[in-house]
């Protein structure tokens, strides 16, 4: 009998713009193909328990602004062990809004300051002059990637010695219009501003099945 893999996706129904769910419908498809199963479990509002170490890979997708005023009524309950599971090294995606949330705060185009899990040295701000939108090419340690931006919220790390970028740009903006960073890396945790979905980049979800199956390994044998 096939062994199953448990994704849960943080906030399903509240954060999924520009196709973000096709991230997880690629990597059930790439896993089914090495003979898994898979599970994905929607850890949303109405979620009364969840232990991030139960699954093996986390996905938090983007949202509208207004979506992400109302996961962070929700969020800081699951704030303990998302981070644990982060700082044990285990696999997570946060695309756009669910990248945002990694970090300290975001500040929205409305003037409102959205506290966020405050897990990693990030803030993403606000500034009038343009929203980032478009096509996205950048270069990664697996390769060249392709995707779409479309965000106003621009990402800031601060401390350039913990978290490093996931891929450098060649075309777009990514993480804002100046340092030249798409997305970021923290051990096995990616955020990245790529939609399209950013996994239609075979290499890139290559690696992301690599250590999601290492992680299932790890998992069951404890
Ligand atoms: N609302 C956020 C922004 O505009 C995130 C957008 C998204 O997740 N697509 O920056």
């Amino acid at each position: 009998m096939a062994e199953t893999i448990k994704i849960a996706y943080l906030y399903e129904d509240l954060m999924n713009t520009y196709g973000d769910s096709g991230d997880v419908k690629i990597l059930s498809y790439l896993l089914k193909e090495k003979g898994y199963d898979t599970q994905v479990d929607n850890i949303s509002i109405d979620t009364d328990v969840f232990d991030a170490f139960d699954y093996d890979f986390l996905f938090f997708g983007g949202g509208q602004d207004f979506e992400q005023t109302v996961v962070a009524k929700d969020i800081m309950r699951h704030r303990e062990t998302i981070k644990d599971y982060i700082e044990d090294e285990r696999p997570m995606l946060g695309i756009c809004g669910g990248y945002q949330f990694l970090g300290t705060y975001y500040e929205t185009i409305g003037g409102d300051t959205i506290q966020c899990l405050n897990i990693l040295p990030i803030h993403t701000v606000f500034k009038a002059d343009s929203r980032m939108i478009g096509d996205t090419e950048f270069e990664t340690p697996w390769g060249i990637a392709r995707a779409f931006e479309n965000h106003s919220g621009r990402t800031y790390f601060d401390d350039n010695e913990t978290v490093e970028a996931f891929g450098k740009m060649v075309q777009g903006y990514g993480n804002n219009p100046e340092d030249g960073n798409e997305g970021l890396r923290y051990k096995n945790t990616f955020g990245s501003y790529s939609h399209g979905p950013l996994l239609k980049n075979e290499n890139i979800a290559n690696m992301f099945v690599e250590k999601i199956i290492e992680n299932h390994k790890t998992r069951v044998s404890e």
